[in-house]
């Protein structure tokens, strides 16, 4: 526990008023406490009045949240709260809200997003009803968060959705009115699309989470804020496609500004803009690698020249919806890859730019779906989930296709994602667990190669179990399973067990 240093001060405004004010040390700082505590009082004699509460907030901070709370409610009571900036209003909430936050880019409703000035801000506490003898304590709790990444929030902004771990089902691409979403308008025009009809649409087809991903807009966020309690379901993760010249990245789970004007003399090569990212915290994906540039597409392949260090990358989007045709598949990039020795997640997209599109069609929202094993359903858990590899692509989008992969040697288990040592000549064992439709055939893939098959019986939710055993020769390989429908349509994508792979994380840390 850390210690508390309390200082309390009359305000020369209001000589009723009494604050006292806790700060945390210096090195508490990151931890889930606030950085600040003010308490105080009102009294009868401030009925119809409004207080304002100062602290101060340093240089350097992107967020500035709120918690507030306040006795003796039973004898009606009633506190209205507001923020004020060095120099407007930021807030006003009245008595609905108990949290505010105000950044950049997205605020909660009642609060107006933008820049957060170092200097005094006050707590704006209006008092709509309090008996005469009556005195109310509060609690003003403030979180000064530093950067716009998701897992740096205060625990009250990032709070799971769902505890406990599972597979989680969700969309990781997809547009909206922020860039070039559409859907038709009351009059059957084509219209920028508002965020909430994309939400709608992964609700309404079940999904877990979605990352929204428009073109380099960081305008989304606020609309993600107003909906998140709404739709409190369907995990909304900040992302952003990294639209450049020279190909397309998701840029996942932080609001932070990213220079994306990729050859220009501030970012030279894509390099920059790789560690740039990293250092940001973002999970970082290539988007449909394979997708021609031209005039038609600008810039949607994969052509930075020097290329990137793909160490620097966390996944590959190797389904894309838009990415039907074979010759356009991300998986042999993907693939690749894993031969040169990278650790990338295999993961999907539908890349959607139409909300309403039936969700039975292609592309729709969730259309694939990723689905990802995590320790509960909040953006850190799902992003590092992703990062651990333990993942598949369902390409259908269904709601009940599962894949579950290990490999043992010697005692020690792996699943997707994991690494697994077996020296030449000791037996690895692995063990398929699937489910999806009659006629499937799921396939246990060796460095791209089957080498394995079971056919899935059953109907609807026909399932198969896979035993195999291979002897190590002692190299690195990866091993893979993959579900194949009768039609030879690929159902399911499984990411690998790698199997004598160095630590080395697709990050580049050990
Ligand atoms: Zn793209
Ligand atoms: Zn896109």
């Amino acid at each position: 526990m850390h210690r508390l240093k309390r200082s309390c001060f009359s305000l020369w405004l209001l000589p009723a008023l009494l604050v006292c004010m806790e700060a945390l040390p210096a090195a508490a700082q990151s931890a889930p406490q606030p950085d600040l505590v003010l308490h105080g009082t009102v009294r009868g004699s401030q009925n119809h009045s409004y207080i304002k509460v100062p602290f101060r907030v340093p240089a350097g901070v992107e967020r500035v949240t709120l918690t507030f709370a306040y006795t003796e409610k039973d004898q009606h009571t009633a506190l209205d709260l507001g923020v004020l900036d060095p120099k407007e209003l930021r807030c006003w909430a009245g008595g609905n809200k108990s949290v505010l936050t105000i950044a950049l880019s997205d605020a909660t409703p009642s609060c107006l997003p933008g820049t957060i000035p170092a200097g005094t801000w006050n707590v704006l506490i209006g008092v709509p009803n309090i008996r005469p003898q009556v005195i109310s304590h509060y609690t003003a709790q403030l979180y000064f968060t530093r950067t716009g990444l998701v897992a740096d929030y205060p625990e009250v902004l990032r709070e799971p959705l769902r505890d406990g771990p599972a597979w989680f089902r969700g969309d990781l691409h997809m547009h909206t009115a922020n860039s070039d979403g559409q859907c038709p308008s009351q009059t059957g025009k084509m219209v920028p699309c508002p965020v909430f009809v994309t939400v709608d649409a992964a609700a309404r087809r079940g999904l877990d989470f979605i990352a929204i991903t428009d073109h380099n807009a960081t305008s989304q966020y606020d609309a993600m804020r107003e909906l998140q309690p709404y739709f409190d379901k369907v995990l909304l993760i900040p992302g952003r496609e990294i639209t450049t010249f020279y190909g397309h990245l998701n840029f996942l789970g932080t609001t932070d500004y990213l220079n994306f004007r990729l050859g220009s003399p501030s970012v030279p090569n894509v390099n920059d803009l790789l560690r740039r990212a990293h250092k940001l915290g973002a999970l970082v994906s290539i988007n449909h690698p394979r997708d021609p540039s031209g005039e038609i597409c600008m810039g949607c392949g994969w052509t930075p020249n020097p290329p990137a260090d793909m160490h620097l990358l966390d996944a590959i989007e190797a389904v894309n919806s838009g990415s039907e045709i074979p010759a356009f598949s991300g998986i042999p990039f993907w693939e690749h890859q894993l031969d040169l020795g990278y650790r990338l997640t295999a993961i999907g997209g539908s890349d959607n730019h139409r909300p309403m599109r039936p969700l039975d069609q292609l592309g729709s929202v969730g259309s694939p779906t990723t689905v990802v094993y995590a320790e509960n359903l909040s953006t850190p858990a799902i992003l590092a989930g992703i990062r651990s590899g333990r993942v598949f692509i369902d390409l259908a989008g269904s709601s009940n296709r599962m894949l579950e992969f290990t490999a043992a040697c010697n005692g020690r288990e792996a699943h997707m994602g994991g690494l697994l040592q077996a020296s030449k000549g000791s037996q690895v064992l692995f063990d398929v667990q699937t489910a999806a439709d009659a006629g499937g055939r799921a396939e246990l893939v060796e460095d791209g190669k089957p080498i394995h098959s079971t056919v899935l019986a059953g109907g609807t939710g026909a399932s198969a179990s896979l035993h195999a055993s291979w002897i190590s020769d002692g190299r690195r390989h990866w091993f893979l399973v993959q579900v194949v429908g009768a039609d030879g349509k690929l159902w399911l994508l499984g990411n690998p067990v790698y199997v004598n792979w160095a630590q080395q994380t697709a990050s580049g840390s050990s």
